[in-house]
Order: C-alpha cells, then sequence, then structure tokens
C-alpha cells in the first residue's frame, strides 16, 4: 500500500464511508470529512496528511498557499510533488518500509493492539475498546497508528524512545471550512519556515531517519534535522509482520486485508536541542544565560482550556514564556480573522495512557491584535477556581488554636466540578469577546464565575451548616471567600 497513490484516508460523505486517496483530495476530485471510531485516530491521520503535504507540495509564499486553498492542485502539479518520493510512502517496501526498519530483532510477534494508544496497557478502561477487540488492522490504519504512536504516544517503555517532541505532546492544528483547506491551512510556507525553524534550509534535502538509517548511539543536533527528517521520525525500531488474511479492520471496521502483527526492538540516540514542530507550541525558561525549551503538554486532570494561553500567545519575560505553534504564528502574521483551532494529545503516566484529549476552540475576530487576553481571561478564570480552593481548604483544615475544620478535604472533588461547569463558559467567551474592546465581557465572564464558585461553596458546606461544631469554620470560610471574590471584582473591589 503506497500512501501516495492508494486509497486509504477514511471520509465520511453524506453518510456515506469510504477511503479516498491523496490525489483524489488534493485536486478536489473527492471530499469529505475524516471519519473514524476515535477522535484520537482521525486527529492522528489529519496530522499524518498535513505532513505528508508540507513536504511534498510546499508553498513559497502566502500567494502560492492563498491560491492552493482556492485552487486544488492539478493532476501534474500532485505527480511532480510526489516525484522521487513514492519509495518513503511504501507500508510495504522490500528496503525501507514506511515509518518502519527490516530486520528488527525480534523473538515474537507483539499483537496491534499495542500500537491503538490506550488499549494494551493495563490500567483506566474507561475510554477504551472492550479486551481482545483488535485483532488487526488495515493497512491505512496501520499507518495512521505508526504515525500516532512516533508522534504522539509515551514510547513502548523499557528503553524504547519517546518521539521528537517527548511523551505525549499537545499538538494544535487549525480547522478550515472542508478536509482540504483544514490540511493547507496547516502547512508552512518557505518563507514562514525561515522565520519559524532557524534550522531549515529552502533546499531541504534530509530525509525520514527510516529511510536513511540511524547508527545505534548516535548524536544529532536538533539544527541538523531538517523537514522531513523531523516530520517523519520513527523513534523506535518496528517492523510490521506480512498481512495474514483479510478481516474486519479494529479501526475503521472495513473488511480488508489486515496486518495482525508487528516486531519491535529498541534504539538509542540523542538529540540535541529542540526541533521546532510546526504544530506545537513551546515553553522555555532561561537559567544561566540558556534557553531551555519544550513542549507542553497535559500534565494534570485540567481542561484543555487551561493550556489555551501557552497555544496560542507569545509570551517572554525575560526568565521564562512561550511561543505558539508556528502554524499559529503563520496565521497571525496573515491577519486572519476568526481563529477555530483543534488541540489534541493524551494524558499518560509513563508507558500507559490515562486519558485522551480533543477539543475544538474558537477565537473571535481580531484575535490577533491582542492575544495577550487570551492569557488574561485564563487567569481570571483560574483565580475563581483558587478563591473556591483557598475558602474549602480553610473550611476543611481549620485554623489551630482558634476552630476546627470538617476534617475533610473537599478541594480537589469541588476544583474538578468548577471546571466541568466553566469548560462551556469560557469557550463561549473565548469564541465571542471583542478582542479591541473586551471589557463587558470580561465584566460579564466574572459576574458568572463569582455565581459559580458562590453555588459551589454552598453546595460543598451544604451537609455541615446545622452542626453547631462547625460554625466557626462556616463563618470563616465564607468571609475568606468573600474576600477573595471582592479582590476579583474588575474594577478593583475595594475591601479592608
Ligand atoms: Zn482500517
Amino acid at each position: 500500500m503506497n500512501l501516495l497513490k492508494d486509497a486509504w484516508i477514511p471520509v465520511q460523505q453524506a453518510g456515506l464511508m469510504e477511503k479516498i486517496t491523496l490525489q483524489q483530495l488534493l485536486c478536489n476530485e473527492k471530499q469529505g470529512e475524516l471519519c473514524l471510531p476515535r477522535d484520537d485516530m482521525e486527529f492522528a491521520c489529519l496530522q499524518l496528511l498535513v505532513a505528508i503535504t508540507q513536504v511534498l507540495f510546499p508553498p513559497a509564499d502566502k500567494a502560492q498557499l492563498v491560491q492552493r486553498l482556492k485552487q486544488p492542485l492539478t493532476r501534474s502539479e500532485y505527480d511532480d510533488g510526489c516525484e522521487g518520493k513514492l519509495d518513503w510512502f511504501d507500508l510495504d517496501h522490500p528496503e525501507t518500509p514506511f515509518m518502519q526498519f527490516r530486520g528488527v530483532n525480534a523473538k515474537e510477534l507483539t499483537p496491534m493492539d499495542k500500537l491503538m494508544a490506550g488499549v494494551a496497557d493495563g490500567t483506566n478502561k474507561t475510554f477504551v475498546n472492550p479486551q481482545g477487540l483488535i485483532e488487526g488492522l488495515c493497512a491505512g490504519c496501520v499507518s495512521i497508528v505508526l504515525y500516532n504512536t512516533a508522534y504522539n504516544c509515551p514510547s513502548m517503555g523499557g528503553g524504547f524512545k519517546s518521539g521528537m517532541r517527548g511523551s505525549t505532546p499537545i499538538t494544535v492544528l487549525i480547522r478550515g471550512d472542508n478536509l482540504s483547506q483544514t490540511v493547507w491551512h496547516n502547512v508552512l510556507t518557505a518563507a514562514s519556515l525561515k522565520r519559524e525553524m532557524p534550522c531549515y534550509e529552502p533546499s531541504d534535502i534530509t530525509l525520514p531517519n527510516y529511510i536513511e538509517g540511524l547508527r545505534k548511539d548516535s548524536k544529532l543536533s536538533a539544527s541538523t534535522i531538517g523537514l522531513a527528517k523531523g516530520l517523519f521520525w520513527q523513534p523506535a525500531r518496528f517492523e510490521l509482520a506480512p498481512i495474514e488474511g483479510e478481516g474486519v479492520c479494529s479501526c475503521c471496521g472495513q473488511n480488508l486485508p489486515l496486518y495482525t502483527g508487528f516486531k519491535k526492538e529498541k534504539f538509542s540516540y540523542t538529540i540535541e536541542g529542540v526541533w521546532p514542530h510546526p504544530l506545537s507550541a513551546r515553553t522555555f525558561t532561561i537559567k544561566a544565560g540558556q534557553k531551555e525549551e519544550k513542549f507542553p503538554s497535559f500534565t494534570t486532570s485540567q481542561p484543555s482550556w487551561v493550556h489555551l494561553a501557552k497555544l496560542v500567545v507569545d509570551k517572554d519575560n525575560g526568565k521564562e514564556g512561550y511561543h505558539p505553534a508556528p502554524v499559529i504564528t503563520q496565521l497571525k502574521s496573515f491577519g486572519a480573522k476568526r481563529l477555530n483551532l483543534m488541540v489534541g494529545g493524551y494524558r499518560n503516566n509513563q508507558a500507559t495512557v490515562l486519558e485522551r484529549r480533543h477539543e475544538m476552540y474558537s477565537l473571535a475576530s481580531d484575535w490577533q491584535e491582542n492575544t495577550s487576553l487570551v492569557d488574561e481571561l485564563i487567569t481570571l478564570a483560574q483565580e475563581y477556581k483558587k478563591a473556591l480552593r483557598k475558602a474549602l481548604y480553610l473550611f476543611g483544615e481549620g485554623v489551630k488554636d482558634s476552630f476546627a475544620g470538617a476534617g475533610v478535604n473537599l478541594t480537589d472533588q469541588y476544583e474538578a466540578v468548577f471546571y466541568q461547569s466553566t469548560e462551556q463558559l469560557i469557550q463561549d467567551t473565548l469564541a465571542e469577546i471583542s478582542y479591541t474592546q473586551p471589557s463587558s465581557a470580561l465584566d460579564s465572564l466574572s459576574s458568572s464565575l463569582k455565581a459559580r464558585v458562590t453555588q459551589l461553596f454552598d453546595q460543598a458546606i451544604f451537609p455541615y451548616r446545622q452542626e453547631p461544631k462547625m460554625l466557626k469554620a462556616l463563618a470563616s470560610s465564607r468571609r475568606l471567600l468573600n474576600k477573595y471574590l471582592k479582590d476579583l471584582e474588575p474594577h478593583g473591589g475595594n475591601h479592608e
């Protein structure tokens, strides 16, 4: 199966699911929305489409990218882009199979479910398929899960390396009006590449590491990793076992020839520095004059809006800060009106995937005029959450030598309820606020959050309100809450 020639992209059009080729998609012969039962697999498929398009059809400048958005590729443009690259994208190539290595040394085959993030690992099963369901994957789905494993998943553990961006990074993608527009919106022009990725050379002739090979224990500097190598980097040695026969693919559900196992082997190498991935924001700290960069990930159960400032705002206070994903910076430089954003990633504990996140955000017109407002809005919401936490903490703990607390810790439980019950409010505010004149929307957000926090506090203390020995704790914690809420009032609430 060749990703540049065969039909592997699962789309849905008017309720019907079919697989189309990349050429049909980019030449606008067929369209549709991506359609797989798992949102993380759709997200990985989109990332793979963007990576191939970026490497094969890089637009020179804004004018050419705008043309791509309006006008599909012609067949000959498509063929020109593929020239010399067909071998890179052949899943069964005798020497350089897509995202694999030949001659992997492994005694036994690993079942395919090990490549479906969160299926084979032992713990939290609430979001995954029942055990034993995965029996094999079709060629298209195997390509998607190989890419997902290399870029989005924790490593296989036990000495296997995680991907280019470390374990479980957050990925951002800009959403267009249809699938091919979405792909093009996430492709960087040569001019943006030069600005965003200092290591980029317009004559980028680097090869994916599964084509070029990689010596064991080799050391590479991130600045020598060009675009093709960075977008097609396989951190582990994997090799698919040959197709076993036909069956129902456990990912897309179609009846197709299936791969049922693969060989895996760890190998070690070191990359010095950080390769600036086009779809990732980077956070940094400056220590002893050295900038240390990292890719943000979902490390706690907090919702993804908490991370949104890191994903779209450029911030540098001399000691620390963050850069948005290069595709976001590019869109900002184009002066695009509204930003529709998809944010995705896993939360893990070492090799185990605990949770997957895929959310959409919309930032209202003129967002690029005032991105620091996103930071301000998120900080404000977090301050309301902190007020609730602090008041409930006092209520639970009491004050030594003064009054006893309830002896229960309500803070984490109510933080989770706060996040759940304010998520829509935050998303709506980001989508509707005026980025040039935000004050009335911020006032209204404040009053909604205040009402919510007060209600949650009342709910938390309700079971204790009749207990005489709790009177002091009740009064003190409510006083503390009111003080914090007053401080947060938009026009600098004064208090004693
Ligand atoms: Zn499939």
